[in-house]
């Protein structure tokens, strides 16, 4: 089985077009939803999609930067998006990396059990990612381990409930300050059987037993491989201040159907955050005193060139100013998303 992938109706679904130097809107022609109902460029040059979508059903955003497609070799869609529709709802689109032409469809999906957010390619399927509150969000997606596909959910720090999420098959813990320790939330979180990974100042705080029993303990440097997922500790910590002192907290670099996520946890700009290779997509943390000003997060980005951004656990920064510092001549899309 293979959970939570395109049982797409095969309508053809609404289609717009959008170029990077002009749009060439197509409205939609069917009066079906999900439809188009607007284009828009932002004054920072993104693209804004508006759209109509049934109030209670799950649609989902697909891109193409080219409609080459035959009935021998189908078009490439890529998903974007997963979301659940409520009406009007806006998509807005990053204008870099750009690319010369690029064709949105959105379909209906089938089915209750979809998780909504944001979609990674990897060879193995897609990760949907569903951001939280802070510092917490919740990673899903279908793992072929062997000739078997499983559906896998991993939490990191969890400190909000995620009503209506699968349950976690794995925890992720950066450190033992309370906005990313919460032992019930990891308790409400995790499913009957499933792992945490923490450091051991974290494992130290825990009080349920069978959660202590569940617990690996990475330390900086430590790596496992569970669920087909590869996780790396990396090292988490202020340079400035004791806030996070060294080998305390853990990053994690995830490796997922060969793409891999770094999670900054609580830290500033380290040199071994600098010497990260091959990041598909990073969390990283700026919020001060705690962690990195927003330029040193950019300086970070232009050391380590992930190729996707979210800041996170960055209440009361200037995260435009962030996302005009980090794309300043690089391929780097800053992905701007509601945290709070
Ligand atoms: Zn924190």
């Amino acid at each position: 089985m293979k959970p939570c992938q395109s049982r797409m109706r095969q309508l053809p679904g609404a289609l717009v077009c959008l170029t990077a130097l002009a749009l060439a809107a197509a409205a939609a022609q069917s009066q079906s939803l999900p439809a188009f109902t607007g284009i828009q460029r932002l004054a920072n040059a993104d693209m804004a999609l508006s759209l109509q979508a049934s109030t209670g059903l799950y649609c989902r955003l697909l891109v193409s930067t080219n409609l080459l497609g035959t009935t021998n070799v189908p078009a490439p869609w890529e998903s974007v998006v997963t979301f659940l529709g409520a009406g009007a709802w806006r998509h807005t689109n990053p204008a870099a990396p750009a690319a010369s032409a690029r064709f949105f469809r959105a379909v209906e999906l089938t089915g209750t059990n979809h998780v909504t957010g944001d979609h990674l390619v990897t060879t193995n399927g897609d990760v949907v990612i569903h951001t939280g509150w802070h510092a917490s969000f919740v990673m899903n997606w279908s793992n072929r381990l062997g000739t078997d596909w499983t559906n896998v959910t991993l939490f990191v720090d969890p400190t909000n409930a995620f009503a209506g999420l699968p349950r976690a098959d794995l925890v992720l813990v950066t450190h033992d300050h309370g906005d990313h320790l919460r032992e019930p939330m990891i308790l409400a979180a995790r499913r009957p059987g499933g792992l945490l990974i923490a450091p051991q100042a974290v494992y130290n705080k825990l009080t349920n037993a069978a959660l202590k029993a569940a617990t690996l303990v990475l330390t900086n440097g430590g790596a496992a491989q569970v669920l087909g997922v590869g996780v790396e500790a990396v090292p988490a910590y202020n340079t400035n201040s004791n806030f996070h002192p060294k080998g305390s907290g853990n990053g994690y670099v995830l490796t997922v159907g060969g793409r891999r996520i770094y999670i900054s946890g609580d830290t500033d700009n380290t040199p071994e955050m600098r010497a990260l290779p091959n990041i598909d997509v990073a969390f990283l943390a700026m919020n001060q005193p705690y962690t990195m000003t927003v330029t040193n997060a950019a300086r970070a980005v232009a050391a380590f060139r992930p190729r996707v951004v979210y800041p996170y656990h960055c209440a009361g920064s200037d995260l435009n100013l962030f996302r005009q510092l980090a794309q300043t001549n690089q391929e780097v899309e800053v992905r701007l998303r509601r945290w709070y």
